[in-house]
């Protein structure tokens, strides 16, 4: 799951930073969230369906005593959404209490589920993070840290992940680094999240990343890193930089909204359009349309304005309410529109839907053109670590060409970044990251059996780039 994780240990209040931090990460998952705390001596838990503000308030952090914490925000890719799949995972076992926040996806859970279940594990949820706790609270390793590194050297895939016993917090990423993680510090406690946008929440100092294939413990005081993995090829994922981690945000080094302005100049000179104004499509265009205009030396204007108190809609997990959801989040400027020619700056396009519906929107408030330009490649692949992409069949560019989605937006032109603008946007790091959503090359392998059924191989030939009527 592409969830937003929080820790933090030896602070006294540290059920109410953690619920800062996870406010600060909300953007990450709305679908439910809990935070998990230690006094030394038991574990104290609340998790719950909604967002951050509806569900923690006095009295429940009131209920969650004690100097370690920490919280999950989900949002659902795996797992069905309900609350027995909410986190933090919080278990007892032999060796005490556990709780674990994942954020990632892992490529081998069904095969690890499967052979659990089969030496008699019962699982509660449907979340590949549940398969972590079986594996440390099966493994005969005798201390919890040891019994982490057999665990996690048996899975596969992308995890940044947290977890809590009754006296030590424990951080750890994949050797590839599919997702972020942060580490800070606090008037003497040490934090740990998704993003750094958490971090500045709190007043915490930003220390640095937690290293791809890193496990820090934090107990007695004092921090403790060990490296167990075997190096595997890097694969940060380029999305949280074209579309999911916040833009004040420092991600695998760099500011995000920096990193999206850049997006968008790289775009104004592969896909330049004859127009008048520059739009976003808010927030997730706006930084790349900011850098656009400026290329372009065109007027950047916010011809839509979108209603901040509807969550997301993509989360949504009904079709029906997905596209109404278009409608409450976001309305145009007819005054900033009439008569204009406009360039329309989005992220990226998965299922077509949102932008068929912007586009169309736009041109109803009089717009005279309207040309679509994506600050990202077309989206042909799923995601197995964690994004939550559809399935390859709902991926519009997966089986249309670039003249064919265009012709689904209904807008005049469409153009995309292409790969190799994007990534020449993260210069020398690019074989450091993952960019299978848009290549269909995973760093880690992807067993036959998740792959989707009716679409084989990536063939790259369909798309290149642009189309125009
Ligand atoms: P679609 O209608 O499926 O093409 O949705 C595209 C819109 O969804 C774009 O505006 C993106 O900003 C946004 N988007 C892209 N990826 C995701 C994701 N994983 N979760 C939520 N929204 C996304």
């Amino acid at each position: 799951m592409d969830c937003g994780i929080f820790g933090i240990y030896g602070h006294p209040e540290a059920s109410k930073i953690t619920y800062l931090g996870l406010y600060g990460l909300q953007h990450r998952g709305q679908e439910s969230s809990g935070i998990v705390t230690s006094d030394g001596k038991r574990l104290y838990s609340h998790r719950q369906m909604g967002l951050v503000a509806d569900i923690f308030n006095e009295d429940v952090l009131k209920k969650l005593p004690g100097h370690i914490a920490v919280g999950h925000n989900r949002y659902s890719t795996t797992g069905t959404s309900e609350l027995k799949n909410a986190q933090p995972f919080v278990v007892e076992y032999s060796k005490g209490g556990l709780a674990v926040s994942h954020n990632g996806n892992l490529v081998n859970a069904h095969i690890l589920r499967e052979e659990l279940e089969t030496s008699g594990s019962i699982f509660q949820s449907s979340m590949d993070s549940e398969i972590i706790v079986h594996l440390i609270a099966t493994s005969r390793a005798p201390t919890v840290l040891e019994r982490i590194i057999v665990s996690l050297q048996r899975v596969r895939g992308a995890y940044s992940i947290l977890f809590l016993t009754e006296n030590s917090l424990i951080a750890a990423r994949d050797p590839s680094g599919f997702r972020p993680l942060v580490m800070g510090t606090l008037r003497g406690s040490y934090v740990f999240a998704s993003e750094t946008c958490a971090l500045d929440l709190i007043e915490a100092h930003y220390e640095r990343e937690v290293e791809p294939g890193e496990i820090i413990v934090a107990a007695e005081g004092k921090l403790n890193s060990v490296k167990p993995f075997k190096e595997e090829r890097r694969g940060h994922c380029i999305f949280e930089y074209v579309y999911f981690a916040r833009p004040d945000s420092v991600v695998y080094g760099r500011n995000v909204n920096e990193v999206r302005k850049q997006l968008g100049r790289v775009l104004a000179r592969e896909q330049p359009a004859p127009v008048d104004i520059i739009i976003p499509v808010p927030d997730s265009g706006v930084p790349a349309a900011i850098g656009y205009a400026g290329e372009a030396g065109l007027p950047f204007e916010m011809g839509l304005i979108r209603n901040h108190y509807v969550g997301r809609t993509f989360i949504e997990p009904e079709e029906g309410i997905r596209h109404f959801g278009v409608k409450i989040k976001l309305n145009p400027v007819r005054e900033t529109l009439e008569g204009k020619r406009v360039v329309l700056i989005d992220d990226s396009i998965v299922r077509g839907t949102t932008s068929r519906k912007i586009v169309k929107m736009v041109r109803d408030a009089g717009a005279k053109e309207v040309h679509m330009r994506i600050s990202s490649p077309p989206t042909t692949h799923s995601c197995f670590y964690g994004i939550d992409t559809p399935t390859r069949e709902e991926l519009i560019a997966s089986s249309h060409t670039i003249e064919e989605t265009r012709q689904f937006i209904g807008a005049d032109t469409l153009g995309h970044l292409s790969l190799k603008g994007l990534l020449s946007v993260v210069g020398e790091a690019a074989p450091h990251f993952c960019a299978a959503c848009f290549t269909g090359e995973y760093p880690v392998e992807i067993p036959l059996e998740l792959r989707s059924p009716q679409l084989g191989l990536f063939d790259s030939s369909q798309n290149n780039g642009s189309s125009s009527p």
